[in-house]
């Protein structure tokens, strides 16, 4: 996303003024010293200079377009020099202006602002729209199913305000955190395009999951005044609104920003709101969560889906971006959980309502940012249609929502909020053709019996084009000559064309207007005055309707907010009714909310069922403030377990039903995860840094209220230091913090915790030998491996070997203590091997060697059999010594996103491995 690191090119060369023309400043032909001037106002946006039907950029700005767009490079000579040139298509602009962002660039649109004929020597040209990643409105520009912010961050002491602008629909937030860690997770969520950032704030891009472009914008508006100045054009009491001056500069900044980017005349009308939120408000889910829950990005860790993939059945671009802030900020508040489960739940009795309803909002447009394009004056014509297409869809929707019985306050209230805003849906349907031109300057848009003056201009037209429809007939038997025609050029206009031979019977009234090669072309006196009746009337009328259609876009700009209102309902009318037809498709059930712990009958991991023939449910009973330790071989399924509790719990106070048969759940305030650094090579943070910080986030945030998953936390470092951290970490969690823990670990001697610990607990997953019992899926997907190789499921990875099967079903107690031995004999590993290295397990026990993980040793020989595996989630044998481990850790590191500190780390760790080996 970041020109800097595009080699070779240098930002600044391209943007601001041509160094290329410098020298020849004062000497430039007019229309580049306009070009020059334009470049030098928007000095750090890639500078679109519209000339006809291109957009022409110079120098080191067109050698870069070239690059970029793969465009041809030209040249301009005049007199003061050659200069390159790259000029994009006007009328595709926007696949060309998705690459340059893509490159890192803003992009300024100067466009001609006068018509050239009616200029006087050269054509005014203004920069009309600045482009740049966080305040884009093309929809061909955007993704339709997320928010597209520019957010400014500003501080106050400890305190982090952050407003944020959706440049295209209008939607305009702010909020304040308490401190660095809240901001970032903050930021995570709302996953900002572009940040901006004030004087005395600084953000560490690093610690952000999502890459925002960096705008430097002097500021825009960060100052107190200013930015009261900006809020005070939106809000009568800009105070109500924001909280303290830090949201005010933070909100004040992006609304400033984003004015400035749609060309800086004033107040963006389609904000109508800013909401003020408290991310207390929503379920705490920071960048790792979301990350290695994978809600919404794939991590290509098992299944190919995501969270919000598997949710989104949503009938509309609405209801998509409505569910994907819902799974973003699930909520915390019980009865707004139940508010929006209740109205699920009616939903998922009414099969036939919610079809009706999901059929009728299949047919609806992207309004939000419809309403934002009318209000910004840029809607066409076929914006309108789409905007009426939606309104028409809004009486079947409320039938729909009639239809639904059951008791559910809120589809109530949505029943109410939708306005079929009837007064603009006749306007656009009485004033505006079904299916208009794109071009609105060239007629064809406003429809008949809308305007009378209108009307007579076109019949006049009409008549016009009648008469000299009939007027070859007329005047071939006026002249006796068959072979007349009458006909229209666009240069020459109407014309009679009679041929050589006849033109001694042309008629005295006849004027010669065109000589071709065996004819002439004539015009008389009468089709002379009505070719300008009929181009008068036409040009008026095109203007007419021009100025007609600009009054109808005003008009329905008035409406507003009423129109978001009803986009805002039918957004969520929609996500209601996807949640309730997913939980209907996927036999999901309502959860229930208690003040006690965890309790899930059957669960299942939502991602992974679907993706799968056969998967096997499993409870989780987890008392509130207990530290479930999770042992099991590996590929087992300690992960999936875990991330599935997480899953249920997020659905939950989403406002969903869960895979489960039944669910009792907490409200929980905050979701942690960690996954341990070896399982998390693909994310390419594989140092024992990112680990240890990551864990001290959970430990100093936590709560009583909290869920934590810890999953092979201390693997990045030495086996002993990595099993006392472990220890000490699950100590610390059940004294100090209190949250409600899974901790899958490998470090097996952790379940004799389970003793001393009052609120510790042991789960396992067992591997049996024999093939796979009725209902336990596992066994029967996937090759069989003959001759005691491994065989693997559809992934690729292994998951039974010989005839070991994964039940994948929890159990009480710890794992048996040599599991790997165990899965190594039944893998068919020859007795004396499984002895000995049963006899070594049990040396590691007393602790007579670092490596408790030795008998991996035969699991791994066994895997390798197979085809090496080196991945994310690499066999548990990950700390065996040898070369084979070490290959491993550095295959899997990613030197390109890896910090000088983090490879000294690394080293480090490398190091301690060959020495404890
Ligand atoms: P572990 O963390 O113990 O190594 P994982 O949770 O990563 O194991 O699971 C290993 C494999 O088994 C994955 O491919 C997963 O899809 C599959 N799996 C896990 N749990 C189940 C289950 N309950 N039913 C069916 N397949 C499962
Ligand atoms: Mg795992």
């Amino acid at each position: 996303m970041n020109a800097d690191a595009d080699a070779g090119t240098d930002t600044d060369a391209v943007t601001g003024p041509p160094d290329g023309m410098v020298d020849a400043r004062d000497e430039l032909t007019p229309m580049l010293s306009q070009y020059f001037d334009r470049c030098a106002e928007y000095e750090d946006a890639l500078l679109l200079f519209q000339n006809g039907d291109f957009y022409q950029t110079y120098c080191d700005a067109a050698e870069e377009v070239a690059r970029v767009c793969e465009l041809t490079l030209t040249q301009r000579e005049d007199s003061t020099g050659t200069y390159p040139m790259a000029g994009i298509p006007v009328d595709n602009a926007a696949t060309y202006v998705e690459r340059l962002l893509d490159a890192g660039y803003r992009i300024a649109v100067a466009e001609q602002v006068e018509r050239p004929e009616a200029a006087s020597g050269l054509v005014d040209r203004a920069v009309t729209q600045v482009i740049t990643p966080g305040t884009v409105i093309d929809d061909e520009l955007l993704g339709s199913g997320t928010k597209n912010y520019v957010a400014a961050v500003t501080r106050e002491g400890r305190t982090r305000a952050v407003g944020a602008v959706d440049a295209a629909t209008g939607e305009c937030l702010v909020t304040s955190v308490d401190d660095e860690a809240g901001l970032y997770a903050e930021l995570d969520r709302l996953a900002p395009a572009e940040l901006l950032v004030g004087p005395d704030a600084s953000v560490d891009l690093t610690a952000l999951s999502v890459a925002p472009m960096v705008t430097d914008h002097e500021a825009a508006g960060m100052g107190s005044a200013a930015a009261a100045e900006t809020l005070a054009a939106y809000v009568s009491r800009p105070d109500a609104v924001v909280a303290g001056d830090a949201e005010r500069r933070a909100c004040g900044a992006a609304l400033a920003y984003a004015e400035w980017t749609q060309g800086d005349d004033g107040p963006l009308d389609y904000v109508t709101r800013i909401r003020r939120y408290d991310p207390r408000e929503a379920l705490g889910l920071d960048a790792t969560a979301i990350r290695s829950l994978e809600l919404f990005e794939n991590r290509g860790t098992g299944a190919s889906e995501t969270l919000f993939d598997v949710l989104d059945d949503t009938a509309c671009a609405l209801g998509r971006r409505k569910l994907d802030g819902w799974l973003r900020r699930p909520l915390v508040d019980r009865e707004r959980i139940e508010a929006r489960l209740d109205a699920v739940d009616a939903l998922t009795d009414a099969a036939l309502a919610r079809e009706t309803i999901r059929d009728a909002l299949h047919t609806v447009y992207d309004l939000e940012r419809l309403a934002g394009r009318v209000s910004r004056g840029r809607a066409d014509a076929r914006d309108l249609r789409s905007l009426k297409a939606t309104l028409d869809a809004v009486p079947d929707v409320l039938a729909g929502v009639d239809d639904v019985d059951g008791d559910a306050a809120r589809l109530d209230e949505l029943r109410e909020r939708i306005d079929p805003v009837d007064d603009v849906r006749d306007l656009i349907e009485r004033a505006i053709r079904p299916d208009p031109p794109v071009e609105l300057t060239e007629g064809g848009v406003i429809r008949e019996g809308f305007d009378g003056e209108l009307d007579d201009l076109r019949a006049t037209e009409r008549e016009g084009r009648a008469w000299v429809a009939e007027l070859e007939a007329r005047e071939r038997e006026r002249t006796g000559i068959d072979s007349l025609s009458v006909g229209h050029t666009q240069v020459h206009g109407y014309y009679i064309e009679v041929t050589d031979p006849n033109l001694d019977r042309v008629p005295d009234d006849y004027t010669r207007r065109q000589t071709l090669k065996n004819a002439e072309r004539f015009y008389t006196p009468a089709l002379k005055r009505r070719e300008d009746e009929i181009l008068g009337a036409a040009e008026r009328a095109d203007t007419l309707e021009y100025e007609r259609f600009c009054e109808v876009r005003e008009s329905v700009a008035a409406e507003t907010a009423r129109l978001q209102a009803v986009a805002d309902a039918l957004a969520e009318l929609d996500a209601l009714a996807t949640l309730a037809a997913v939980a209907v498709d996927r036999n999901y059930t309502r959860p229930a909310f208690h003040d006690g712990g965890i309790d899930i009958e059957a669960g299942r991991h939502p991602v992974v069922e679907a993706t799968r023939d056969r998967f096997v449910p499993n409870d989780a009973a987890l008392p509130p403030g207990s530290v479930s330790l999770v042992t099991g071989p590996n590929m087992s399924g300690k992960s999936t377990y875990m991330r599935q509790v997480a899953l249920i719990v997020v659905l939950a106070q989403m406002g969903s039903f869960v895979p489960a048969d039944a669910a009792t759940l907490p409200v929980v305030d905050r979701v942690f995860t960690r996954v341990g650094a070896s399982d998390d090579i693909a994310g390419g943070q594989s140092t024992f840094m990112r680990e240890m910080t990551e864990l001290t986030a959970i430990l100093h945030e936590a709560t009583p209220d909290s869920l934590v998953l810890l999953d092979e936390v201390g693997r990045g470092t030495s086996t002993a230091d990595g099993r006392a951290i472990a220890r000490a970490t699950a100590e610390f969690l059940h004294d100090e913090v209190g949250a409600t823990t899974l901790f899958a670990t490998h470090y097996h001697d952790l379940t004799g915790l389970a003793e001393a610990y009052e609120r510790v607990r042991n789960l396992h997953f067992a591997a049996e030998r024999g093939g796979p019992r009725a209902g336990d899926g596992e066994g029967s997907e996937g090759p069989r491996g003959g001759g005691g190789r491994p065989a693997t499921t559809g992934d690729g990875r292994p998951s039974a070997g010989g005839d070991v099967t994964f039940l994948h079903r929890v159990a009480e107690g710890p794992a048996s203590s040599s599991y790997g031995v165990e899965v190594a004999r039944m893998a068919g590993v020859p007795d004396p091997v499984v002895e000995r290295s049963r006899a070594l397990v049990e040396g590691v026990d007393e602790g007579t060697n670092g490596h408790d993980d030795g008998v991996q040793v035969t699991l791994d020989g066994v895997n390798a059999g197979g085809g090496p595996e080196v991945g994310d989630d690499a066999p548990d044998g990950g700390e065996k010594p040898g070369t084979v481990d070490l290959a491993a850790t550095l295959r899997g590191t990613d030197l390109a996103r890896t910090t000088p500190i983090e490879a000294l780390n690394l080293l480090a760790e490398l190091k301690d491995r060959v020495e404890e080996s």
